[in-house]
């Protein structure tokens, strides 16, 4: 089967891009490793997409899915794993589960949370560590836990977590926060919380596969924090890698790829927070999908014109 554009990403830029895409009577495939939506799925509460003016993440998120459905758009749950352009200029996508092809490509891939790369860490994800405050704080009430990072993240899931946990403790790398300081004072007055400055995180400790504490390192050395959660939040990064042969990525790994979402390859697009830009929101997302996929159906059309 030849698609006429292949979107790789359900986040709400890939979703965008499918619903212009199949409204030009386009042949469209969506590719989506986890589930649809993206990251907006994990925000409880979004009050600045126009029209809805309270709406969960998820409900958005649920909403766009059935009306890309209801276009016929075929939507597989398969992690793209690399791409290349033919030499008679369509595009091949290598998945976990195959390939398909495309004459055009969407990159629409997001941004996903950054690891700290410890050992272990990819198995204790979903076992202790956790990148979602909001998600997971419920499984550690009353229990001890600790919060990772120095920004406006970790310190607004440190104030969540507070609120449950017997205790938290926020491990910061640097000697202040780089958050706000309204949400800091906020958070060094509550009774249940330690911040540990200039502490970094060097392993977790594990017993028979559970975590059982989270090892941390400062000037007087190494001590080991016994908590039974850990929370990551130092940042996100773009999941670009798969395709940073073909469309090139900057120094951080998004595809530098400006406004009119359109790469130097004929036919390969960029569409949403994986792209270097200012404002990584959910508005400036759907408005890069609905240019990368009307560029695609631009040059498809005149592709067919030619012929
Ligand atoms: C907790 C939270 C709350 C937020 N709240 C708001 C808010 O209130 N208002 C607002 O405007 N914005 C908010 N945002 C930001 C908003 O969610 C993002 O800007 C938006 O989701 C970006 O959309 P996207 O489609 O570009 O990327 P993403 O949402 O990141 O979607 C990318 C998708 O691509 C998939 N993918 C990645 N690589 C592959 C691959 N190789 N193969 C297949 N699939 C792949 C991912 O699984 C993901 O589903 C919030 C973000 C978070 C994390």
């Amino acid at each position: 089967m030849l698609y006429d554009i292949i979107v790789v990403g359900g986040g709400p830029a890939g979703l965008t891009a499918a619903i212009y895409g199949a409204r030009a009577g386009k042949r469209v495939l969506l590719v989506e490793r986890e589930s649809i939506g993206g990251q907006i799925v994990y925000s409880p509460q979004v009050e600045n997409y126009p029209a809805l003016p309270h709406v969960s993440g998820a409900e958005l998120a649920n909403k766009m899915y059935e009306q890309v459905e209801a276009l016929g758009v075929e939507i597989i749950s398969e992690e793209a794993t690399g791409a290349a352009r033919q030499d008679d200029g369509t595009f091949l996508l290598t998945t976990d589960y195959g390939s398909h092809r495309g004459r055009t490509l969407i990159l629409a891939t997001g941004v996903q949370h950054r690891r700290l790369g410890l050992p272990g860490e990819e198995e204790l994800v979903g076992a202790g560590v956790s990148y979602c405050a909001v998600c997971d704080g419920a499984f550690y009430k009353e229990r001890d836990v600790a919060v990772v990072g120095g920004g406006d993240t970790a310190l607004q899931d440190a104030l969540f977590l507070s609120n449950t946990c017997r205790s938290v403790t926020v491990v910061v790398r640097r000697d202040r926060w780089r958050g706000e300081a309204a949400l800091a004072r906020q958070l060094e007055s509550r009774h249940n919380v330690t911040v540990l400055f200039e502490h970094r995180p060097v392993g977790y400790a594990v017993e028979d596969g559970e975590l059982r504490g989270l090892i941390v390192e400062g000037k007087e050395g190494r001590r080991t924090l016994s908590v039974e959660g850990v929370f990551l939040a130092v940042g996100q990064e773009p999941c670009s890698a798969a395709f940073a042969g073909l469309a090139g990525v900057d120094g951080a790994g998004y595809f530098p790829v400006g406004e009119r979402c359109r790469t130097d390859i004929p036919g390969l697009y960029v569409a949403g927070d994986c792209r270097a830009k200012e404002v990584r929101q959910l508005t400036t997302a759907v408005g890069d999908g609905a240019v990368a996929a009307l560029a695609a159906c631009a040059d498809l059309d005149a592709q067919d014109a030619q012929t």
